[in-house]
């Protein structure tokens, strides 16, 4: 089981669950799905994040290669 958050044309966002991703897809592509609010079946899957606020989850930080040296002159930020 899967459980997808979609949203209607009218920004009502709900979850469902579905057996697979597949089945989600499918049952999406073939309006399958109603909006339980207004009962719009042109439902997609919604972007919701849960339990995150406003601040961005951080990337990774490469290093700075601001110096040619960096890295042992091996920096792939200066390969290309
Ligand atoms: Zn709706």
């Amino acid at each position: 089981m899967i459980r997808y958050s979609l949203e209607c044309p009218d920004e009502h966002v709900f979850e469902h669950w579905f057996d697979s991703i597949a089945d989600a897809d499918a049952q999406l592509a073939a309006h399958a799905i109603t909006c339980p609010e207004c009962g719009a079946t042109t439902v997609r899957k919604s972007l919701m994040a849960p339990n995150i606020g406003a601040s961005k989850p951080s990337a990774p930080a490469l290093p700075s290669c601001a110096s040619a040296s960096c890295c042992a002159g091996s920096c792939p930020a200066l390969a290309g």
